[in-house]
């Protein structure tokens, strides 16, 4: 991916509170999904955008830091 990530690209992990943005050094970002950590069936940089996922959970205020 080029260039920062565009939230709008990453579909439902942009909202998701397993996702992490990790950034690189060139400027661009990754989306990371957190439950790949546990879970194998999830990928550790998902496909973007991701439009259906059983394991979305959509992020709250309480995960606003
Ligand atoms: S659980 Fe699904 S929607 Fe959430 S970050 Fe991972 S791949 Fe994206």
């Amino acid at each position: 991916m080029n260039g920062p990530l565009d939230p709008s690209a990453a579909g439902l992990c942009a909202s998701c509170r397993q996702q992490q943005v990790v950034p690189t050094t060139r400027g661009s970002s990754f989306s990371l999904c957190r439950r790949s950590r546990e879970d194998e069936r999830y990928p550790r940089y998902p496909r973007l955008p991701v439009v259906r996922c059983p394991g979305y959970e959509r992020r709250g205020e309480e995960d606003v830091a």
